[in-house]
């Protein structure tokens, strides 16, 4: 199902991880990702702030 890139700082915000991991590029990304079964939801931003907003304000489509 998912990448295996190695996350650092993970927290969880609801159903909601976000972790920092660097991309093939070497970047930093942050990426917030919905552990709820058939959600689904996953995204990258490029800054923290960004990914826990996402986080904090996502609602799952299914329940
Ligand atoms: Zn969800």
């Amino acid at each position: 199902m998912s990448a295996n890139r190695s996350f650092r700082n993970v927290t969880r915000i609801g159903p909601v991880q976000v972790g920092t991991a660097y991309d093939s590029r070497g970047r930093e990304k942050h990426t917030a990702a919905c552990t709820a079964p058939r959600c689904g939801f996953s995204a990258d931003y490029d800054s923290r702030a960004a990914a826990e907003l996402a986080a904090r304000t996502h609602r799952c489509p299914v329940r």
